[in-house]
């Protein structure tokens, strides 16, 4: 086992200069995430009590019961009726602005949902609005023949179109980050044309990069024995399958299949038998909310003994060597940590008997956005 291979240098930090790739600094989801951890584990050391306990204005009354006077009788009576009064005006108050804390989000359930539930509708209203737009400036391209349109507004519209494309694949990209599986799957049910923009966006971004670590992995397929099983989550294109399809089964899946090489499924529920596979592969495709389902799902399709490569964008990570720990608490023992370029980390576990820990902390991956082109 050679654990220690990735080691950032000390002082070095490792800042996402991927052309085109926003730095994930401050992801509202990702913070959300963090603060619940925070949050939880000063709660276990009982350093914060939660609201309710905040404001009880305990200590002025306390103080009244010492103003009495010897033989427990009261010293100045009206002394601690205008005190009362005031703490009970002072508790109204804080519950009243208790109140405005959990409309605004910052807690309870209730007020956690309904923000969440008119975030989702905005989402979609955004959504609609942008399609809308994409379809109404290609109406208008499809017209134009007939319109003798001058050649300046060709371009404009070519302009509107690319702005929309990237508008759209942006918007895809961040709710593929920050919403679970289920809920992606049911955004390309509603909207099946804007996975087709999201995959343009993605391969345009990826024209950019020096070191696409699928041609890496790619590479390390070739070198192996053939006749393997390999399972590509999240496999976009299929690529693996074109380029070592021949030499390997290679079985990929997506959420919507854009070519007849994918089988199009959510890879936290992938129609094959338990200990199939002998690699399963994700190259930068650990997108949703509940990365947990998609390294067990991966787990469960593995043989013992199998590979499951992980190739992720460095910035994604709060603290890699955490993100390793977690994933072998759940079955895995790991065999390569290293880092791709500055970009990339790709991470290569074994899949062994034993589960630690079905629910591990640390099991944390930032969104990844991209910048408005
Ligand atoms: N692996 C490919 C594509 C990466 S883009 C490559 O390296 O080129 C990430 C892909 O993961 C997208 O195609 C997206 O649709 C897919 N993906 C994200 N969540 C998924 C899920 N729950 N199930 C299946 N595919 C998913």
């Amino acid at each position: 086992v050679k654990g220690n291979k990735f080691k950032p240098k000390e002082g070095e930090k490792k800042v996402a200069k991927l052309e085109g790739v926003k730095k994930p600094e401050k992801p509202k989801a990702v913070v959300v995430v963090e603060k619940s951890i925070e949050e939880a584990k000063k709660e276990k050391k009982g350093e914060k009590k939660p609201v309710s306990e905040v404001a009880t204005p305990t200590v002025e009354l306390k103080k009244d019961e010492k103003e009495e006077g010897e033989g427990g009788k009261k010293k100045r009576p009206w002394r601690n009726k205008l005190r009362k009064a005031k703490a009970k005006e002072a508790a109204k108050k804080e519950k009243g602005e208790e109140m405005e804390v959990m409309e605004e989000g910052g807690g309870g359930e209730e007020g956690e949902k309904k923000k969440k539930k008119k975030k989702k509708k905005k989402r979609n209203a955004v959504l609609d609005e942008i399609i809308k737009d994409g379809k109404a400036a290609i109406m208008e391209e499809e017209g134009e023949g007939a319109v003798d349109s001058s050649k300046t507004g060709d371009v404009k519209l070519e302009d509107a179109k690319e702005k929309i494309k990237s508008g759209i694949f942006r918007f895809i990209n961040e709710q593929l980050y920050t919403v679970k599986s289920s809920e992606a799957v049911e955004l390309f049910k509603k909207e099946p044309d804007s996975f087709w923009a999201y995959h343009e966006g993605f391969a345009q971004q990826t024209k950019k990069w020096p070191n696409h670590p699928l041609r890496l992995i790619i590479q390390w397929l070739l070198s192996k024995d053939s006749g393997k099983v390999v399972f590509d989550l999240g496999c976009g294109e299929a690529k693996i399958a074109e380029a070592v399809g021949k030499r390997h089964d290679v079985r990929s899946f997506d959420l919507v299949a854009v070519n007849e090489r994918v089988t199009a499924c959510d890879m936290a529920h992938l129609p094959e038998k338990d200990g199939v596979a002998d690699i399963v592969v994700f190259c930068l495709s650990l997108m949703g909310t509940n990365l947990l389902d998609f390294i067990k799902e991966a787990r469960r399709v593995l043989k013992t003994g199998g590979i499951l490569k992980i190739a992720e964008v460095t910035s994604r990570f709060v603290n890699p060597k955490m993100f390793v720990e977690a994933v072998c608490k759940l079955g895995f023992q790991v065999h390569e940590r290293k880092a791709v370029t500055d970009y990339f980390i790709i991470m290569q576990f074994i899949k062994i008997e034993k589960v630690e820990n079905k629910r591990p902390y640390g099991l944390v991956l930032k969104p990844c956005l991209y910048k408005k082109r």
